[in-house]
């Protein structure tokens, strides 16, 4: 059985001990699941009238509720067909995650109440002439570079072309949310 992910302080288990979440009467899903399995072992080879009587609520159950659980059993399976699809589909795609990374920073400056607008990657690169915007060295488009904003996201800066200019992951997770000022110069404006 999956481990529950969360915790809580409450009542350990009376049976095993553990505070994993999702105590049923006093014991927790894996042990009480254990003693079901283990009475119904029991019935099921000292008791045929309880199998019977097991059998015709099982058929009565599925009759009221079969629909409803095959029509969920199915949807679940396409949600998670689809969620595959994406991940494999765009896993590779640079330009999915660069769109995808766009409108988070859209919305991340609409949020403050700043302006956005659309702009590539590489018009980005070219308003430092692919300075880095933190340390002033080329910023090579081979390897991985970040968009750097002068006035940060955080401090209300604009998602806009003339905010923006390419700089090392390094220098920019460095960087923080503080002005990209000693870089001023290398801006086109
Ligand atoms: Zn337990
Ligand atoms: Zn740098």
């Amino acid at each position: 059985m999956m481990e529950p992910a969360s915790t809580y302080e409450g009542t350990p288990c009376r049976k095993c001990g553990r505070t994993t979440r999702y105590v049923a009467t006093g014991k927790c899903v894996p042990c009480r699941t254990a003693t079901v399995r283990r009475v119904h072992k029991n019935k099921r080879a000292t008791d045929p009238e309880w199998v019977e009587r097991e059998r015709q609520r099982g058929r009565e159950w599925w009759s009221q509720h079969g629909a409803e659980r095959n029509l969920r059993r199915l949807t679940d399976a396409k949600r998670e067909a689809e969620a595959r699809y994406f991940r494999d589909r765009y896993a590779n795609d640079e330009d999915f995650k660069e769109r995808a990374r766009s409108r988070h920073r859209k919305r991340r400056a609409l949020k403050k109440g700043a302006s956005a607008e659309r702009y590539t990657r590489d018009q980005a690169y070219a308003q430092t002439a692919g300075r880095c915007t933190r340390c002033g060295k080329l910023v090579s488009k081979d390897t991985d570079w970040h968009i750097d904003h002068r006035v940060p996201l955080a401090l209300g800066g604009s998602d806009v072309l003339t905010n923006v200019g390419p700089s090392h992951p390094d220098c920019n997770l460095r960087g923080g949310a503080t002005l990209a000022k000693t870089q001023e110069s290398l801006f086109a404006l």
